[in-house]
């Protein structure tokens, strides 16, 4: 089995450990409301998926008193 000559210096992991990136959330717009959501998942503000209402979203101005 090939096996590394040297290890790497102190200053290559440190490089490799702080240059990094977070990947973009899939991030699509609803179809009825316009709302950020993520993909193949309902989305949150108005229940709708595929352009169908699949769930009802109770509004949480109507459960404050
Ligand atoms: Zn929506």
């Amino acid at each position: 089995m090939a096996c590394p000559k040297r290890r790497w210096s102190k200053e290559r992991t440190h490089l490799k450990r702080s240059t990094w990136k977070l990947d973009k959330l899939n991030l699509s717009k609803c179809s009825n409301c316009g709302e950020a959501v993520l993909s193949h998942i309902t989305c949150p503000s108005c229940g709708f998926y595929d352009n169908k209402q699949v769930i009802v979203i109770k509004s949480k101005e109507k459960e404050t008193k």
